[in-house]
């Protein structure tokens, strides 16, 4: 079987995949409405909030639209935090409908830093919200946005969070950090295939709503409010996906939270550590900062990572991700977030090894993590 290790669409489990095979029912009937309050209600209890949590029929990058159409007006002044690809796409999409965009960008391989958020926002006192990335899936940056979203709350604005990567894998507790608009989507840490994301929206975020004059229709947020009271999506959902998402967040409530949250930084220190053994660099150097869902690994001198990549697809059957943007052919990326294994991570280094061999680059090492 092929060992999937990019940072989504991840592997399923057997169970949660059989799940989606059950016959379609009425989504206007009784039993889509149990479906979907207890899946919200899950939802909840994992993204550790209060706040409503409205389920989209999308991918992560409709939930990053309706986070950002719901709660501006066109000419509405907004800090973008940008440490990758993902963070700029969110500056795309604040420009594409009419936000002026202040970025705050950083280095690649590198978090934001809280101090320039908080000079930034102090200089911009007209800014009306600052989106961030918590975990930029491009580079393999986790940033600190616990200090992010207290300097945000110190300066009194609304927060707009990309966790589409890190919640539900990496802790983020929404209430305790006071974070207003968080999204997330199912085929990144939550064991489900692509087909819906999860938005959480506090009661600030409410407020901003009822200002907010971008345009909107799909992914209006207040709709998807009103049609929960009633136990509905206000269009036709991914049934079959909230089918695999019920499965998989009954599994995850079970495990408890703090769990997940454990079991993600025991197998991704497994992969930190696997890489550097292989003799091959990682690409954010300060380990403070080190994804738990996604490690980039630099592409060695001399080494052609494209290349690489293939022979690991071809004929060892392990697939990882490339570099994106200015990072294409200079990293590799390995997934370990939602259904992973120690051995899936073994198993994907064992090969790396075998693989980085046959291009000619001698791994410095070998040890318990890859010895196989
Ligand atoms: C995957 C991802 C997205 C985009 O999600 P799609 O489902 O591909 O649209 C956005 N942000 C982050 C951080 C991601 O990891």
């Amino acid at each position: 079987m092929t060992n999937l290790r990019i940072p989504g669409p991840t592997p399923c489990p057997d169970h949660v995949l059989q799940a989606m095979s059950r016959q379609m029912i009425n989504h206007r009937g009784p039993e889509f409405a149990a479906i979907l309050k207890r899946v919200t209600s899950n939802l909840q209890t994992l993204f550790q909030t209060k706040n409503d949590v409205l389920i989209l029929t999308s991918g992560g990058t409709g939930a990053m639209e309706a986070m950002v159409v719901n709660f501006l007006s066109p000419g509405d002044h907004v800090i973008v935090v940008s440490v990758g690809v993902f963070g700029d796409r969110f500056a795309q999409i604040c420009e594409a409908y009419g936000a002026r965009v202040t970025r705050l960008a950083f280095p690649l391989g590198e978090a934001a830093d809280p101090a320039q958020l908080d000079a930034a926002l102090a200089a911009n006192p007209d800014v009306k919200a600052v989106l961030v990335t918590h975990n930029e899936t491009s580079t393999g940056v986790t940033n600190d946005l616990e200090a992010l979203a207290a300097v945000i709350n110190k300066h009194g604005k609304l927060s707009i969070v990309d966790a589409i990567s890190s919640l539900g894998s990496i802790r983020l507790p929404v209430d305790a950090w006071g974070l207003d608009v968080v999204g997330t989507g199912s085929q990144k840490g939550w064991m489900v295939p692509p087909g819906l994301a999860m938005v959480s929206v506090s009661e600030r975020a409410w407020k901003a709503y009822e200002q907010a004059r971008m345009p909107r229709f799909y992914f209006d947020l207040k709709k998807a409010k009103d049609f929960f009271e009633k136990g509905q999506t206000p269009w036709t959902p991914a049934i079959s996906v909230f089918y695999a998402l019920d499965v998989a967040l009954q599994q995850l409530v079970e495990e408890g939270i703090d769990n997940v949250v454990a079991r993600h930084q025991r197998i991704a220190d497994l992969a930190r550590a696997g890489v550097e053994e292989l003799g091959l660099e990682l690409l954010v150097k300060n380990p403070a900062w080190r994804s738990n869902t996604v490690t980039a690994i630099v592409v060695p001198e001399g080494v052609d990572g494209p290349a690489v990549s293939k022979l690991l697809r071809e004929e060892y059957d392990v697939v990882i991700g490339g570099g994106q943007g200015a990072l294409t052919g200079k990293i590799w990326r390995l997934g370990h977030l939602g259904y992973c294994t120690e051995a899936d991570i073994e198993d994907a280094l064992a090969k790396m090894k075998l693989a980085l061999e046959r291009v000619g680059f001698s791994p410095s090492g070998v040890g318990a993590v890859t010895g196989g």
